[in-house]
């Protein structure tokens, strides 16, 4: 049976749906689920955890299995059947090829099957940027399991080690010289083998990519495209050095601090990165360097920025809306360039997981909420549990927000709120 949810008081008499496809639960789909409420919109849902779903905007989610997007995307063409489906939003990585499949069968507005596709995966990424004439580190990508001894004399150092297809910098390592590359690739080689990379059973996971590493401060871009046109809905300052052998994300701050002129080149790499990649409809999370030679865009990923963090984003219309009604409203093919960020301005930080060990649990709490500015610190680490930093970790200890009349200090209340918190990590009993 398919549930639908959020049909409750609705602005719209005749009940409009939108599929949802995610892997995970939590706060982005219970957003989504007040926005569908708010509006009333029917959400949809799919997800390859129909089984392990205890959040009750799950009930009735088609199981679908990302490892087989052509069979997913018909179960759910079937189970919408009659619906009136307007629109398909991906949440998360994965499930943006199935999301691009099912708007192309179903005649939705969304992206092309192989623009999500190339999107994903970090070398078609590259092909296309570089193909398209943006700036492209040099690249090399290999079989995991190839002969590094025989390869080093081609890499020229500084270089990155990456997978082709996680996410969140998970496996992502700096190397300066043959043996850091060599205990880089080892340890990506592990990661890869890891059972929840092996579950996806993704061929991109057989292969890695070494690229030059571009020096530069670091941008994130939130954006929504419509019928291939790009709109930048906020850039994100990342103002922690991101210079290895790891890269932690921490801090995103918004409105911008660089300069108006470094702001449009960010805005013009990015389009172009998302037209070089095909992509034409929805929301885009993208990252990018800048340096003395100009944008070197990361990534364009067919995706909302992840679960928590979109916290940060607030949209003043009226009424001040979340990125998810934002999207939803998008979905349905309502006109949403009246909205725009609002005025204050916002950070977030991903706290960081300092070192492998037993979560006990954090001391500060009331403390570093009540640092001026600080509106929300959700700790996300699950007491008891062991905690794994990066780069072969892919979670925070938790996510602190705040908002101030300028950048700055919004930045400084999330370090001050860091400051005070005090986490408990033992180290893990041994095993007998
Ligand atoms: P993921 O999909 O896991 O986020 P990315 O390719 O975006 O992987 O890399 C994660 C982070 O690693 C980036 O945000 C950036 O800080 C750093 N990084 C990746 N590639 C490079 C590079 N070529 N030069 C410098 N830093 C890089
Ligand atoms: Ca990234």
């Amino acid at each position: 049976m398919v549930l639908l949810r959020g049909a409750g008081r609705g602005r719209h008499q005749v009940h409009l749906t939108v599929l949802i496809l995610a892997t995970t639960t939590g706060y982005q789909i219970r957003s989504f689920g007040e926005a569908a409420e708010a509006l009333g919109v029917r959400l949809l849902f799919g997800s390859d955890r129909c089984d392990q779903l205890d959040d009750p905007w799950w009930d009735g989610a088609i199981p679908i299995r990302f490892h087989e997007p052509r069979r997913s995307a018909d179960a759910i063409a079937s189970a919408a059947g009659a619906r009136d489906l307007r629109g398909v939003i991906a949440v998360g990585d994965r499930p943006t090829l199935i999301a691009a499949l099912v708007a192309e069968r179903l005649r939705l507005p969304g992206n092309p099957p192989a623009a999500a596709m190339a999107s994903r995966n970090k070398v078609t990424t590259r092909h296309a940027l570089r193909q398209a004439g943006l700036r492209t580190p040099a690249f090399l990508s290999i079989p995991k399991t190839a002969d590094i001894e025989r390869l080093a004399p081609r890499i020229a150092f500084p270089s990155v080690v990456k997978p082709l297809a996680l996410s969140g910098s998970r496996g992502v390592v700096r190397v300066d010289n043959a043996a850091e590359l060599r205990a880089a690739v080892e340890r990506l080689n592990a990661i890869l083998e890891a059972p929840d990379v092996r579950a996806e059973r993704d061929a991109a996971h057989d292969m890695i990519v070494i690229e030059s590493f571009i020096p530069g401060r670091e941008y994130a871009v939130e954006g929504l495209l419509t019928d291939g046109r790009f709109r930048p809905l906020a850039i994100f300052d990342k103002p922690d050095p991101l210079d290895g052998p790891f890269f932690e994300e921490t801090i995103y701050v918004t409105p911008s601090r660089a300069s108006d002129a470094t702001q449009a080149h960010i805005i013009d790499a990015i389009a172009r990165a998302a037209d070089a990649l095909g992509l034409r409809h929805g929301p885009v999370h993208a990252e990018c360097r800048v340096n003395d030679e100009g944008v070197w865009v990361l990534e364009v990923a067919a995706r909302p920025i992840g679960g928590l963090c979109s916290k940060a984003l607030r949209f003043a219309g009226p009424p001040c809306i979340s990125l998810e009604e934002l999207l939803l409203r998008h979905a349905i093919g309502e006109d949403v360039s009246a909205f725009a960020r609002e005025a204050e301005a916002s950070a977030v930080m991903m706290i960081p997981i300092p070192r492998r060990g037993l979560y006990r649990g954090v001391d500060g709490l009331d403390a570093a909420r009540a640092v001026p500015g600080v509106d929300d610190i959700r700790i996300t680490a699950k007491p008891e549990a062991v905690v794994v930093p990066l780069p072969e970790g892919r979670s925070y200890l938790g996510f602190i927000f705040a908002h101030a009349c300028d950048a700055a200090d919004a930045e400084r209340a999330v370090r001050e709120a860091h400051v005070r918190l005090h986490f408990q990590i033992d180290r893990e009993l041994p095993v007998i």
